[in-house]
């Protein structure tokens, strides 16, 4: 049963509550949701259900109709997202693992964890005892073979998965990795499951071979029931009449059992299909049916491998399939899984922090630089190709923070990193800081206003100073470039004593250049605001020194009169002020659109409330941090 409790329950009461179900043999799970705090009550249950219904504290009694219980979607209603190691699984993320089938040996599977990792691989899979059809066939190295999946993770900064055979192997193999694979020919083995569940570990568990989807999710529940909540659900293909196919993938499983339970669910393509050339289409038909993620059979020379050669994919195959996920993940709302590199440990076991390292986009000296400087003392720069090229970096933690800009007083909104920033679920915005705009011209030392014969800026730089140059320079040559900083970078290196570039003095500092004349913009009230992104785990830290008052979120309205307004609405009856309004195009949903909004707002717990109650009026809410405004 679940007991959903009052909001002012006192801990007291929720004891009284807890014991008196202890005291009845039942299992309790307390679980907290974003409406309301439930108690998940299972077991053998001889209590009245109304005994518990007259308690202090009690709001009301549900039974859960399903043989499952702590596993489905009445006693939970939010998506359970399972922690291995430093990856997610669940929610609107898609996670790739990837690996052998069998570890043969170290240095096989050291090559080709460093394959899945450069391909896009966040989890390592790889067997050490394999439950063969055959005696006689290649049965896994055992706890040897754990040992290599342990140092080929640890090298390239991978959790590792594994499948588990036996009840007494449970222990010792808990020290060795991040997540137990209970197999297809043992979702029914339920000491194993018992056994595997006290660890509290994360487990992922396959389908059985004929099972249909109440006894798999009763599996689950096994494990649940036994002290684990972290639980992925595995497709990997059914047995049926065909005989193309080693066995017959339910794609249709996903999104049933994803309104089932709160449990995660994934897909294994390369055992559903067992033919490597089927592997891709079906990998993406299991993410296009809503996936949290795929597992996948990965080979460096598949044709010797000692197992599942014919349904391991090549290197480049992998690869390929990778690329193609990550681009139907916005079609479907998610974003592909990337996690950093795994930082060396102190002593006590604490991840050491990288020097502090920021992101930008732009040449050395750009502005973007300049609101790095104003934003963060003393820091590292990492100066960036792209915009992408930014959110990656923070992404993949090679930087903590990225700067990226946002709005120009004069050009408006910079909508590729509103794009950017619904790609990347797992970044936040933490900050806000503001640069004014100065231009300046910049030359050669020694370099005249009469020698000038070309100026070089980003078409921007040169719009935004017309005046001057008609003024002063009338005759020289406009050039256009792709960035202000990057334009005094090439006159320099050309040493051309006849250009000019208009860039911001960070550029002519960062060069050695010669500053000709200053502030030559036609409106000097020009100012950029820049976000400061981190991975979501790295917030609270930033935020708990700058209390926000701003907030961003993203999200779209059914297509009826009037849904934006109603939405707006909610926000207007809390008298929370909008700052911002854009609309963009939804990717891979052609002629759909998404709102981007930036709020004023009182504190981050009064923004959350009001945005539950919009939920039901907005879809695909997602509030993409929270900062102080810097203007
Ligand atoms: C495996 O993952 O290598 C495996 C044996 O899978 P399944 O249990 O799904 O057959
Ligand atoms: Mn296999």
């Amino acid at each position: 049963m679940i007991i959903v409790l009052k909001q002012d329950i006192t801990g007291k009461q929720k004891d009284e509550i807890k014991n008196l179900l202890k005291e009845n043999g039942l299992i309790i799970r307390e679980i907290k949701g974003k409406e309301d705090t439930v108690l998940g009550a299972v077991g053998v249950n001889r209590m009245d259900p109304r005994q518990i219904e007259l308690m202090e504290g009690v709001a009301s009694v549900v039974p859960i109709s399903k043989p499952y219980k702590l596993a489905s979607r009445e006693l939970k209603k939010e998506d359970t997202v399972v922690s291995v190691g430093n990856v997610k699984i669940g929610g609107n993320r898609v996670v790739m693992m990837a690996g052998p089938c069998a570890v043969e040996s170290e240095k096989q599977i050291m090559e080709i964890a460093g394959i899945v990792r450069q391909a896009g691989a966040v989890i390592l899979r790889g067997g050490a005892f394999k439950p063969r059809t055959s005696p006689y066939s290649f049965q896994g190295l055992g706890e040897e073979g754990l040992k290599y999946l342990r140092k080929a993770g640890d090298e390239f900064g991978m959790p590792v998965t594994t499948e588990v055979v036996s009840p007494r192997d449970v222990r010792m193999m808990a020290d060795y990795i991040d997540m137990f694979q209970i197999g297809a020919r043992n979702m029914q083995n339920f000491e194993l499951l018992k056994e595997v569940g006290k660890t509290g570990m994360p487990v992922l568990l396959k389908r059985g071979l004929s099972a249909t989807i109440e006894e798999w999710l009763m599996a689950a529940e096994y494990l649940m029931a036994n002290g684990t909540d972290q639980v992925v659900l595995c497709e990997r293909g059914i047995r049926t009449y065909e005989k193309a196919t080693r066995n017959t993938l339910d794609c249709s499983a996903i999104p049933v059992v994803q309104k089932l339970t709160h449990l995660p669910v994934v897909g294994d393509p390369s055992h559903a299909t067992g033919m490597r050339d089927l592997v891709a289409p079906m990998g993406l038909a299991l993410v296009a049916a809503g996936a949290s993620g795929l597992i996948v059979e990965v080979h460096n020379h598949p044709e010797k491998a000692l197992s599942d050669g014919p349904q391991s994919l090549l290197p480049q195959q992998f690869e390929k399939l990778v690329r193609d996920v990550q681009a139907l993940c916005p079609v479907v709302g998610k974003s592909l899984e990337s996690v950093p590199r795994v930082m060396p440990k102190t002593e006590e076991g604490q991840a050491v922090q990288n020097e502090l390292c920021v992101a930008f986009q732009g040449e050395r000296g750009a502005f973007s630089e300049l609101a790095v400087r104003n934003a963060f003392d003393d820091v590292n720069v990492l100066p960036c190709r792209s915009f992408h090229d930014a959110f990656e970096a923070v992404n993949k933690g090679q930087a903590k923070y990225g700067v990226l800009p946002i709005e120009n007083t004069l050009g408006g909104t910079i909508v590729d990193n509103i794009d950017l920033m619904t790609r990347y679920p797992n970044l936040t915005i933490v900050g806000e800081v503001q640069v004014r705009v100065i231009h300046d011209l910049i030359v050669n030392p020694g370099v005249k206003k009469e020698d000038i014969k070309k100026v070089y800026s980003h078409p921007q730089g040169l719009a935004q100073c017309r005046d001057f140059l008609e003024r002063e320079l009338p005759y020289a040559q406009q050039v256009p470039f792709f960035d202000t900083a990057g334009a005094v970078s090439h006159i320099k290196e050309t040493g051309d004593m006849h250009a000019a570039a208009i860039a911001g003095a960070t550029a002519a500092e960062y060069n050695g250049m010669e500053i000709l004349a200053e502030s030559i913009e036609t409106n000097p009230r020009n100012y950029t605001r820049f976000f400061i992104l981190t991975r979501e785990e790295n917030a609270a830290t930033f935020r708990s020194s700058n209390t926000p008052d701003r907030a961003a979120v993203t999200f779209t309205v059914a297509d009826k009169a009037g849904m934006l307004v109603e939405v707006l609405d909610v926000f207007k009856a809390h008298e929370i002020n909008m700052k911002k309004l854009e609309s963009r195009p939804i990717a891979g949903k052609p002629w759909q659109y998404f709102f981007f909004v930036e709020f004023e707002i009182p504190c981050e717990e009064k923004f959350k409330e009001v945005c539950q109650e919009v939920k039901g009026k907005a879809e695909d809410l997602n509030i993409l941090g929270y900062y102080k405004s810097a203007h």
